[in-house]
């Protein structure tokens, strides 16, 4: 279990401890479900790209998980922000990160984003036939164009971003004419956006939306001064998955890539993903119809990447983890749905009530998707490094709730 776990991971006298820190202590001082970030294991994707591809720009893809504090040490390796939304912007210049490092995308940009994406000078990357125009209204100099280049992704529908019938990005012939008027309009078009899907377990689409945009850009006699290559990396949930390392996936593309092009590259979900952990206390467990149900403190509101995307997940008793399984347990959640399963079947020493249950790989897309179903306030997030824990997210409150109440 441990190859699923952040790099700082260990098992010390039966226990868990994440940056030098037991996961019995981190959840009596912060409370549960807690979300635990591994500080070096950030780090150190960050190094893996940057080895993997020296002298390009790698922007975090903002919406894995929007954290000032993360975004913040992100932008001290040199890593921008990928963002689409007015509030992801904001996150990422409340962690100072200067606008030549922002990616501003998005299917649907309004007016107002493209002002704020102009005002912090950040690289616009055109998705409809119009946006041109609306994006020199806004002020925006550089843009990139965004190419659906139909191709189809090996993983969960949801996360498929390049197929031909796609809501991003724009068909060649359409992206011509955008490219076009973008250059009568006086926008710097710097290059081509591709991006093909996340949760991606082999690197042979991307190349292949690579050639489909340098075909593009033949076609347009044109050198594009920037290609940037979109994210999609996968993180392993279990240890079924396999999947390949950043210098795997990323070499193969830059080796394509022609001499004298920039890269951007907009990794999320493997930045993030294996150095988040998270902590819930098992409460009621009980039998039924055959089934031996351990249920948690928390669920689909943090974590709904089980029903929305079929995610399969691994998990260990933290408190226990020198012990072997005794059983297969299913791992409900609290919420009042029968579908609110976080793990169909864990493998486990017999849980018991008090029990701390750490489930691997969860810093991406979790929270970031979280909801206050059931009135249940979203938990606390801590990051830790050498036996020290910072919050970088306060637990929500009830009263947090009630304050958009009105009556
Ligand atoms: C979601 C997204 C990313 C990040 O994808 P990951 O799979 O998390 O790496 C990057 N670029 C764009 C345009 C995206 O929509």
């Amino acid at each position: 279990m441990l190859e699923l776990l952040p790099e700082t991971a260990r098992i010390e006298t039966g226990e868990l401890t994440l940056g030098g820190l037991r996961a019995s202590e981190l959840a009596n001082r912060h409370g549960t479900p807690l979300l635990v970030y591994c500080e070096r294991t950030i780090r150190a994707q960050v190094d893996a790209y940057r080895e993997a591809a020296p002298g390009a720009l790698v922007v975090y893809g903002t919406k894995a998980f929007a954290n000032v504090a993360l975004l913040r040490l992100l932008a001290e390796e040199g890593v921008g922000a990928d963002v689409s939304t007015l509030g992801e912007l904001a996150f990422a210049r409340a962690a100072g990160i200067p606008g030549e490092r922002i990616v501003f995308h998005g299917n649907n940009k309004s007016e107002e984003e493209l002002l704020a994406a102009a005002e912090a000078g950040a690289l616009v990357v055109l998705d409809s036939p119009g946006e041109a125009d609306a994006a020199a209204t806004a002020g925006v100099r550089r843009v990139l164009m965004r190419l659906t280049p139909g191709v189809e992704a090996v993983t969960h529908r949801s996360i498929q971003t390049a197929h031909e019938e796609s809501k991003f990005g724009l068909a060649p012939d359409a992206a011509e004419l955008e490219v076009e008027r973008a250059r009568e309009l006086g926008l710097e078009v710097e290059g081509l956006h591709v991006h093909v899907g996340s949760q991606l377990g082999r690197v042979d689409e991307s190349l292949l939306a690579l050639e489909r945009a340098l075909a593009f850009a033949d076609r347009l006699h044109w050198t594009p001064r920037i290609l940037d290559l979109g994210g999609g990396l996968g993180v392993r949930h279990n240890r079924e998955e396999e999947l390949p390392s950043v210098a795997e996936f990323v070499g193969p593309l830059v080796e394509r890539a022609p001499e004298g092009v920039s890269l951007i590259l907009e990794p999320g979900r493997s930045l993030v993903g294996r150095a988040g952990v998270t902590l819930y206390r098992i409460g009621s467990v009980k039998e039924s119809g055959g089934i031996t149900y351990a249920a948690i403190d928390g669920g689909m509101s943090d974590n709904p990447r089980p029903q929305l995307y079929g995610a399969r997940y691994e998990a260990l008793l933290a408190n226990r983890a020198g012990e072997l399984p005794s059983g297969v347990y299913r791992i409900a959640g609290k919420h009042c749905e029968s579908g609110d399963v976080l793990i169909e079947a864990a493998e486990l020493p017999e849980p018991r009530r008090g029990d701390l249950l750490a489930v691997p790989a969860t810093g991406a897309y979790t929270l970031a998707l979280g909801s206050t179903y059931n009135g249940v306030p979203r938990p606390a997030v801590v990051l830790v490094a050498d036996g020290e824990t910072r919050l970088i997210r306060a637990r929500e409150t009830v009263d947090d709730l009630l304050r958009f109440e009105r009556s």
